[in-house]
């Protein structure tokens, strides 16, 4: 049983994160999406809501779950028996921080591997700072997100 983490924020998990989920799923026996919960971040929804909108948005895929942690994601990994994490690559300004966190998370933990996906095409642009600010603007962001997430954001930000 090979199992994978694919640690990221989630606030909220859009297409491009799926895109991702389901291409790492066809490949592994178990894909842990893990909501790296860090206090110093300000995040639109809570972890609980995270959770369930990944639940919800993943419900297709029976080898994908949710978790999160608050340590450090190499060592959840461990934790976990995990072989490798998975990042999702956008673009060339994605690849230097990636690169350093890669090189980073193997010094701690050389066991581990860290695997780059690209998305189609049509989610490349796509992150959820950029899906926030469009729906807070009152944009359409349907064709971005899960529907469930779509109607979630609506819901909080008409709060
Ligand atoms: P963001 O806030 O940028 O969406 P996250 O921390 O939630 O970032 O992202 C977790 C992981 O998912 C990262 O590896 C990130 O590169 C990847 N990711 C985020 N959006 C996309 C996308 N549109 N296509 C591919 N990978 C993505």
């Amino acid at each position: 049983m090979k199992n994978i983490i694919y640690p990221g924020t989630f606030d909220p998990i859009t297409n491009g994160h799926l895109d991702i989920a389901e291409r790492a799923s066809s490949l592994f026996d178990e894909v842990m999406i893990v909501i790296a919960n860090n206090p110093r971040k300000n995040s639109l929804f809570t972890i609980d809501e995270r959770i369930d909108l990944i639940d919800q948005s993943t419900a297709h895929l029976k080898n994908v779950h949710v978790s999160t942690t608050e340590s450090l994601i190499v060592n959840f990994a461990r934790e976990n028996n995990s072989v490798a994490l998975i990042r999702g690559l956008r673009s060339i300004s994605d690849f230097e921080y990636e690169f350093q966190m890669a090189l980073m998370n193997r010094s701690l933990a050389p066991e581990i591997s860290t695997l780059f996906m690209m998305p189609d095409e049509k989610y490349m642009h796509l992150n959820s700072t950029v899906v926030k600010e469009i729906a807070a603007l009152g944009g359409d962001i349907s064709t971005y997100v899960p529907e469930v997430v779509n109607a979630a954001l609506k819901s909080k930000l008409s709060k």
